[in-house]
């Protein structure tokens, strides 16, 4: 059965100086589990991989799994041509009938040529691929700075040819950089900061709190809709759904008023933290902003940070609210995060919420409420979700 190619640039991981292999062996392992139902065979070559994927996959789900996958910059449908003026120029006529170059317009030749043994210089190369492009298309024009399409032709140990290149997410491959916990709401800014942490590799799960019958069933669709969303960055994740009404209620009809935010939150690190060493994290990501809410200024901050001993990561602190928004349009979290149904924070919010806790005042409160039993349970009874790195839910998988 013939193949599909594929050449993949990496980004950051080829500044990568020792490390170098354990990235790309980490990024190539991500990307084959990706496309695991149709296999694929993976070469490397300085500063490139070459996928060579079954002929059967469909194209846009394979742009989908490379255009989501951390540590590519840049991917290709490729065309392996023979060694040789000859082979090059044929394999070119043959590829750009069924290319954007049929559309006609204007048009550039990049040409790179790794292996200067190969007799003609990069610019006699291009002179010879443009006059290909003439004899089929007589019509079009070369713009250099602004073509409609371009035709890549790159000489390396084998030769390869492309016309359409699409982007990459950039940054490092996930799991090469530890394991956390993200706290995933249904609000629009938890899904980002996971994107985030994903991107400069880090191999996540999600845990929700959920407060039913106060949060609804639509509340955790949405939840678990995020996590699909975010689940090809990530490489697929487990969401662990707490339920935490009791806890909640509890906080509510004991607590001072004001703080209840700060008692839940202080109650999630906790209920994280047991969660996050079952399955061998070691870090807490949430998805707050500086002085975006009442909960989230300097001084609650670091209440929350004292109630554990991870190392808690809030990769939006210093992003505006539009910063987030536009990356969650970006990664197609932003319209699923706007549906209206409220998280357990909202329904439970105190109408004048504590900003500026002294910290031991809160603490001592937390410990007079005695979470501890509300916390066990709560980890006891909490469900798993698991999403495959293609963000569809695996029913009846082994948490
Ligand atoms: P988001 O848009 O992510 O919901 P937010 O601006 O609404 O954030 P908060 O509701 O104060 O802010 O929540 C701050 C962070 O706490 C969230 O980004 C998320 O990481 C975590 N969090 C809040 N509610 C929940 C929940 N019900 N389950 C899990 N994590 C939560
Ligand atoms: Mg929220």
């Amino acid at each position: 059965m013939p193949d599909k190619l594929y050449l993949i640039k990496e980004g950051e991981i080829s500044l990568k100086g020792g490390n170098r292999n354990l990235f790309e062996k980490q990024l190539r392992h991500n990307i084959k589990n990706k496309l695991r139902p149709y296999h694929s065979d993976i070469t490397k070559q300085k500063g490139r991989l070459y996928a060579r994927i079954a002929d059967e996959a469909p194209d846009d789900l394979i742009a989908k799994a490379l255009s989501t996958t951390p540590g590519i910059t840049g991917f290709a449908r490729a065309h392996k041509a023979e060694k040789s003026l000859e082979g090059i120029r044929a394999k070119a006529l043959e590829i750009l009938p069924s290319s954007d170059f049929c559309r006609g317009g204007s048009f550039r030749i990049t040409v790179k040529r790794e292996d200067k043994s190969f007799p003609l210089n990069s610019h006699d190369m291009a002179c010879e691929l443009a006059d290909a492009v003439f004899s089929l298309y007589p019509d079009m024009t070369v713009d250099l700075k602004r073509p409609d399409h371009t035709l890549t032709c790159e000489i390396r140990n084998d030769v390869y040819l492309y016309t359409s290149e699409e982007k990459g997410e950039g940054g490092l491959p996930y799991a090469t950089a530890g394991k956390g916990v993200l706290l995933l709401s249904g609000g629009i800014d938890s899904p980002v900061a996971g994107y985030m942490m994903a991107k400069r590799g880090m191999k996540l799960d999600a845990i929700y709190f959920h407060a039913y019958p106060y949060t609804s069933e639509l509340a955790l669709d949405k939840v678990k809709q995020l996590a699909s969303i975010i689940a090809p960055y990530l490489g697929g994740l487990h969401l662990y759904v707490v339920p935490f009404t009791d806890g909640q209620v509890h906080i509510r009809d004991n607590g001072y008023e004001e703080e209840a935010t700060l008692m839940f939150r202080a109650s999630m690190m906790q209920t994280a933290e047991r969660i996050a060493s079952g399955c061998g994290a070691s870090a807490i990501v949430t998805g707050e902003a500086l002085s975006q809410v009442a909960s989230q200024t300097l001084d609650a901050m670091s209440f929350t940070d004292s109630m554990t001993d991870l190392l808690v990561l809030r990769p939006l602190v210093g992003m505006d609210k539009e910063e987030i928004t536009e990356k969650a349009r970006r990664i197609g979290s932003y319209e699923t995060s706007i549906l209206p149904y409220e998280d357990c924070c909202v329904v439970f919010s105190p109408k004048h919420p504590v900003t500026r806790p002294v910290k031991e005042v809160v603490r001592r409160h937390f410990e007079e409420l005695g979470m501890e039993s509300f916390i066990e349970k709560a980890v006891e009874e909490t469900k798993v979700y698991v999403f495959d790195p293609m963000g569809r839910e695996i029913e009846n998988a082994e948490a």
